[in-house]
């Protein structure tokens, strides 16, 4: 019989979401094998379009919550976590001094990354933590109170198919992300303390002016669950201080670079 690696990771929510299914939040993962791999890096093939969901439909075992259920920073991290347990902890990526405009390679432990939410809440005590399924915020211009909630994985297969279906119509949206709209309107659940419906949502959030939606973002940035992958660093060239965001390249999640 084959001797399987096995390794037990703790979500960032610690699995407060899913009630008493998920106590812990602790998920047994398994790397991906040589099957898997040859599946993901066919172009256009639709295993690499959805690829979180195929890896955590891979790689997560006996987990009494499904994979797309999961919040969207848990999903995050189970991919990240995967890549580590598969290929390597390290994680190279460039970015670009807004100063110089230098083009500086850089990389990080995914093992080591700063992880935000519950777990970060929780700090070294284990003190206990309340979940929040609302927040709330009030947004300057309109002086409207919106409850929004963290969107899982179904919702944001829902998000790619609206927009494949805007694309296909030739409808152009607004937005540099076609389901920008579709994603922020699913996550409100009320406005002014009335629940409110997707249509209505999206036709609110459609028509918020730049300082409102500013506010809402800020408002969940601020309450992110997952990875913060945001940092200061200074540029080797000229010294100047950039904030800089790692950023995902599909190859680099497969092939490893030498930094
Ligand atoms: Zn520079």
């Amino acid at each position: 019989m084959n001797e399987l690696y096995q390794e037990v990771v703790t979500l960032p929510s610690l699995g407060l979401p899913y009630g008493e299914t998920l106590p812990g939040g602790q998920v047994t993962l398994e790397p991906f094998g040589v099957r898997e791999e040859q599946l993901l890096q066919k172009p256009g093939s639709a295993a690499r379009r959805q690829l979180i969901s195929t890896l955590l439909k891979c790689c997560v075992k006996d987990c009494p919550v499904d994979v797309d259920d999961f919040l969207i920073g848990d999903r995050l991290f189970l991919f990240m976590q995967i890549r580590r347990i598969s290929l390597s902890d390290q994680w190279t990526f460039d970015w670009v001094c807004e100063h110089c405009e230098e083009r500086v390679r850089d990389q990080l432990l995914i093992s080591e990354a700063t992880l935000c939410g519950p777990i970060a809440e929780r700090g070294e005590e284990d003190e206990e933590v309340e979940w929040v399924g609302e927040h709330e915020i009030l947004l300057p211009l309109r002086k409207k109170t919106v409850h929004w909630r963290h969107l899982t994985g179904r919702d944001e297969k829902a998000a790619i198919n609206s927009a494949e279906q805007l694309r296909k119509k030739g409808l152009k949206p607004r937005e540099g992300d076609p389901g920008y709209i579709y994603r922020m309107a699913s996550a409100l659940t009320r406005l002014d303390g009335e629940a409110v419906g997707f249509i209505d949502a999206q036709n609110f959030v459609a028509n918020l002016k730049a300082r409102d939606s500013l506010a809402l973002r800020t408002s969940m940035e601020i309450h992110q669950i997952g990875y913060d992958f945001s940092s200061e660093k200074e540029c080797p060239s000229c010294g100047w201080m950039n904030d800089v965001t790692m950023n995902f390249e599909l190859e680099e999640f497969f092939r490893p670079k030498q930094p």
